[in-house]
């Protein structure tokens, strides 16, 4: 297998794949209240298409998987979809980004398909406020799924925590609390203008070192070092807990330089930069009926052309017109 690496000198060996826009809830960070408009059925992507680019990404040097949405959990067929992932050789990791609700049903089949690795997302431990975030999420639900997932195996559990000033930064300190007796990752993401309607203003925006700063109030941070599954996370631990803590700060401190990713869309577009519209469309070429060699060398093509850094926090940015349902996150 060749490692490819792109024109700024990075690797580039991770895939996130959005399998579908659809979800069961909307987050008020992430779609417009009365949803987006759905993706027809002959325009998503097939399940066989999308194992056969994962097959094709691996001889660019993918070794590492993330399935994300939408809410990946709605989609028919899941669990023999991460199988046939699962079983590529040279994918070394295979985890999936979900927001819990459907996961009680699925945890034990997911594991022993091949998922290796979780990411839940978890925005207040409020009933109500969930509720308000997601506009309709029943937290009792996501709670039973990290139990399930938990009894399934998957370890440690990631919850993913979009901070959002005025709406839920005053929890910081009770989700900080959970890593104390409980062998979870808590990682807070920066709220990120993706997508028209998700109600992003600077105003709404709270950065990693604020909320760090706010954490420190239970006690000091220390530092650990990032291991493979961290990602762009700078993780933590308060002294004496089970779990840790991360960061991401994609827009404060963004972490292009080290930016190991690719995203295919639902309907087939290759994204090399989640802030940039550029893509690619793979659908066309694989509907067309394009060779693997052809398939390799249009994603090689793509990866030459991810931008060196993303320019969301410069005065000329617009917000991407693809929502953060349709990329993936
Ligand atoms: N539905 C699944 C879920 O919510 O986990 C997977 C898809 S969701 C688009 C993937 C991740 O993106 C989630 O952790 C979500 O919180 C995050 N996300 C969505 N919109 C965001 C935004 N505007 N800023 C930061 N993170 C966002
Ligand atoms: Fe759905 Fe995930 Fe977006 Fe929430 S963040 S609306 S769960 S895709």
């Amino acid at each position: 297998m060749v490692q490819l690496i792109d024109s700024y000198n990075r690797p580039i060996n991770y895939l996130r794949i959005s399998i579908t826009d659809r979800c069961n809830l909307r987050c008020m960070y992430c779609m417009p209240k009365d949803g987006v408009s759905l993706l027809g059925h002959d325009d998503i992507l097939r399940y066989e298409e999308i194992v056969r680019v994962a097959h094709v990404a691996v001889t660019t040097g993918i070794s590492k998987i993330r399935i994300t949405g939408g809410e990946p959990l709605v989609r028919k067929g899941i669990v023999d979809f991460v199988a046939a992932l699962a079983d590529i050789d040279g994918i070394q990791d295979l985890s999936m980004t979900t927001n819990g609700i459907l996961l009680h049903a699925d945890a034990v089949a997911l594991r022993r398909a091949g998922l290796k690795r979780l990411n839940i997302s978890l925005d207040s431990l409020n009933p109500e406020k969930y509720t308000m975030i997601t506009r309709g999420g029943d937290i009792n639900q996501v709670f039973a799924g990290i139990d399930k997932a938990q009894e399934a195996g998957f370890s440690p559990i990631k919850i993913n925590v979009v901070a959002i000033r005025g709406t839920n930064d005053d929890e910081i300190l009770s989700f900080a609390r959970l890593s104390m007796d409980r062998e979870v990752h808590i990682r807070f993401i920066e709220y990120m203008p993706v997508g028209m309607e998700n109600g992003w203003k600077k105003e709404r925006f709270i950065s990693c070192t604020e909320i760090q700063n706010r954490i420190e109030e239970l006690g000091h941070l220390s530092a650990l070092p990032s291991d493979n599954g961290s990602g762009p996370a700078q993780m933590y631990k308060i002294k004496g807990a089970k779990g840790r803590i991360g960061f991401i700060s994609s827009l404060s401190n963004h972490f292009c330089s080290t930016c190991n990713r690719l995203r295919l869309t639902p309907d087939g577009k290759l994204r090399t930069c989640l802030f940039s519209d550029a893509e690619t469309d793979l659908k066309a070429f694989l509907r067309q009926g394009c060779s693997d060699a052809e398939l390799e060398h249009i994603i090689t093509d793509a990866i030459l052309t991810k931008p060196q850094k993303h320019h969301a926090t410069e005065p000329v940015f617009k917000k991407c017109v693809r929502g953060m349902s349709a990329i993936g996150g």
